[in-house]
Parts: structure tokens; sequence; C-alpha cells
């Protein structure tokens, strides 16, 4: 008889989940850890929004959706994002979470050997997933302060790239890209004729005017302004704190965004029924109070965490990506938090490099503060 390991293609074995199962192993010998390293606010859903959603439970929208969405919700979303990029950003799909959405994409776009450029350090999923479509994930390094450059993302192009991943705010860094840098993104783009997907997962949380983009006014920096080829990817997860409920949406051109409607009807079918309707609630309920808290919280672990290590001032998310002290890789480092309590990531979970830590700021500013003095003194 075989073994059940040898049932496991070669595309499951070719993701490697290692490095966080590392840090999850030893995160479960931990009592009561001071966690900054969960990547989902610490408010809960708005009341309005699960009041709707629970109502809708009651009166039967429990069945399939339509694959893209329910009618009010793709509309309300059109109108919105339309509004904000100043043209008609396309057609709208609702996704179970912007992870679905990106998967959709990539599955939608990447033939086998197609590749993908985005910029190290990365979301973690845009790897993995690449990998699993069978493309080829293209890193560009940003280091040491994470901004996007052109001529290193053009070094990268090869006449096998299919697109440009951006990710502002980004996750893990916290960096927002500026007006001009969305602008020779945009550029690049259209010079080698890439799609370029926007993940813009953290757009409500923005908490400095960068220069030349006027946020409040104009909001995010987008290239969905000026560029049609955009597909923007955002979701409820983050801005609602509705992880769970696995909602996000895709806005983009017609030819890609059926294609990906056409693979969500035979993968994921459609997203929660009855949580749509909560989630087009949530749309109006003002959030600023959140963001105002978050941007305080970012102030104190910026201030605590730069008296000892080197580290780059986030402008949105919430998170935080310091360099390890010197004479240690971030592995090490980390392994040595987890020691004293305090659990983070190792930047190599989320780059090629093992220099920097990812801390998650989306919790309470006792947990911060203890959180930090600690670091600090482990330094
Ligand atoms: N993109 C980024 C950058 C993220 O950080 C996350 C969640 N951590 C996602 C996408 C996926 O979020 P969800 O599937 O919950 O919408």
């Amino acid at each position: 008889m075989r073994s059940a390991s040898e049932y496991i293609s070669r595309r499951a074995h070719g993701v490697d989940a290692s490095g966080i199962r590392k840090v999850f192993d030893l995160a479960a010998k931990m009592k009561n850890p001071i966690n900054l390293s969960i990547g989902l606010p610490d408010f809960d859903v708005p009341e309005l929004a699960k009041t709707v959603a629970i109502e809708s439970i009651r009166r039967g929208d429990n069945r399939y959706t339509q694959t893209q969405g329910i009618a009010p919700l793709r509309e309300r979303l059109r109108k919105d994002l339309s509004a904000e990029m100043g043209r008609d950003v396309g057609e709208v799909l609702i996704t179970s979470g912007v992870s679905g959405g990106l998967f959709l994409a990539i599955l939608a776009t990447i033939d086998p050997g197609d590749e993908a450029i985005f910029l190290d350090p990365y979301f973690v999923m845009y790897k993995h997933l690449l990998t699993m479509a069978g493309g080829k994930p293209v890193v560009v390094d940003s280091y040491p302060d994470f901004r996007f450059r052109a001529e290193r993302v053009e070094k990268a192009i090869t006449p096998r790239t299919k697109f440009l991943i951006l990710n502002s705010p980004s996750n893990p860094t916290g960096v927002v890209m500026t007006a001009a840098e969305v602008r020779d993104a945009v550029e690049v783009a259209r010079k080698h004729g890439l799609l370029i997907i926007s993940d813009e997962i953290y757009e409500p949380f923005l908490y400095e005017r960068v220069q030349g983009s006027g946020f409040g006014v104009q909001g995010l920096p987008s290239p969905a302004k000026s560029y049609e080829n955009t597909l923007i990817l955002r979701g409820f997860s983050k801005s609602h704190a509705m992880t769970g409920w696995r909602l996000g949406y895709a806005a983009g051109p017609e030819a890609i965004v059926s294609q990906m409607t056409k693979l969500q009807q035979y993968t994921y079918v459609c997203a929660p029924s009855p949580l749509q309707y909560g989630a087009l609630a949530a749309l109006d309920i003002p959030m600023g109070d959140s963001v105002d808290a978050y941007r305080r919280k970012r102030d104190l672990v910026f201030e605590r965490l730069s008296r000892k290590f080197e580290l780059v001032k986030p402008e949105g998310a919430f998170y935080i990506f310091p360099k390890a002290p010197t004479g240690h890789t971030a592995s090490e480092f980390v392994a040595k938090a987890i020691e004293n309590n305090v659990l983070v990531i190792p930047g190599n979970v989320f780059s090629e490099r093992d220099t920097h830590l990812r801390i998650s700021y989306a919790t309470t500013d006792e947990k911060l503060a203890r959180g930090c003095e600690i670091l600090c003194s482990l330094v």
C-alpha cells in the first residue's frame, strides 16, 4: 500500500511554509504571551453591521448569491471606487476575502512560467499563490527604506512578466507609496505592457499626508486613478475587522474580472451571502476613530522602538518593520523575544532576507508598551 504522503502533489511540496511554522511551534509553548504577531484589528465588527448580517440570516438570505456578489453591494462599490479614482473602474466582483481575489486574479492571468514582480519585503501569499499556479514570483529588493524604485523594478522585467503587484499601505513595512512613486510604477507598467494588481486592503489606515497626494482630500495614491489596466483588490477584513467574514472585492477591466467570475463559479462559488448585506451596511459606518486610535499606537511604537532599533516610520496599515540588532539574524532575535514572552515574526517569513522583525501594533496600548519595553531590553 502507498503511504498517504506519496499522494502529495509537487504543487503542495512547492510551497514552503517552514519559516512561519517554526514561529508557531515556538509560540505554542508560550503561556499568555504579549502577542505582537497578529495581522488583524483589535476592535470588533461595528454593531450595525452585525445587526444587519443577523437580520439578513433571519430573513432567509442564506442561499448562494450570484457568483459575482449581490447587486446593491457591487453597484455601491463601483460607484464609490469610480468617484475616488476619477474614472469608471470597471466591473466589480465580490470575493472570499482579498485572498480569494488574489487567487482568482492569478488563476485568470498566469500561465505556467509567467512571471509576476513585487517588492521584497512582501505579503507572503503573493509568492505562494504564484508558485501554486505554476508562475514565477520575481522579487525586487526594496531595502533599506522599502520605497518603490522604478529602475530596480525595470531590471526585473522579462518577456514573461505579466503583472506587477503593488501593496500600499504595505504589509509588513507600513510604507505608503507617494503619488510620484505610483506615477513611476504606472509608467513602467505602461511601457512594458504590464497589468498592475493593486492590493489596497489597508487603504483606510493612512496616517500621514504624503507629498503630492493630500490624504483625506484625494485619498490613497492608487494606480487605478491613471492606469486602466489596474485590478484593484480591497476588502472588509482590516477596514471593519471582519477577517472571519471572508469578504473582499476586485474591481477592474471587464475582460479580467469576468474570467475571475467564471473561475469563482467553480471554486468559491460566491462570497458568504448574509455577510454581504452586513458589509453593505458597514460602508456607511464612519471608521475614523479606529484609524485615529491606530495612528496613536503607531506613534507609541515608533517612539519606543526608535530608542533602540533602526526603523522606517510606517505611514499606514498596522505594522512596523525594525531591523534586528547587529550581530543577530532576525530569527535568532525572535527566538530570544519569544523566550521573553513577546511574539513577533522574523522578517524572513516576508522576505529573502532574515534581518528584520514584523511587529503588529494592533493590540492594547498596555501590551504594546510592555512589548516594546521587553524588545528594547533585549538589544
Ligand atoms: N493582502 C494583504 C497585504 C494582507 O495583509 C492580507 C491579510 N493579512 C490579505 C491580502 C488577505 O486578507 P483577506 O483575505 O482577509 O481579505
